[in-house]
């Protein structure tokens, strides 16, 4: 196959996004999609303190210790 094109699910909104030239803001569908999602980053990284972190970094080290004991 000389021609296959390769796409990939934009990250929000989940179109294929053809992984060439005609896609400038691969991996998203379009310049909306990519500033949607640097919003988002910005917006998680000022919304989520680091206790919080913390608290999920432990809740998976305890399911990680509660599928240890289990087996
Ligand atoms: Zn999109």
């Amino acid at each position: 196959m000389s021609d296959d094109i390769f796409t990939v699910p934009c990250p929000i909104c989940h179109k294929q996004v053809e992984w060439s030239e005609q896609s400038p803001y691969r991996p998203f569908c379009s310049k909306r999609c990519q500033l949607i999602d640097l919003g988002e980053w910005a917006a998680e990284e000022k919304a989520i303190p680091c206790e919080t972190a913390d608290f999920a970094a432990s809740g998976l080290l305890n399911e990680d210790n509660d599928w240890v004991n289990h087996s």
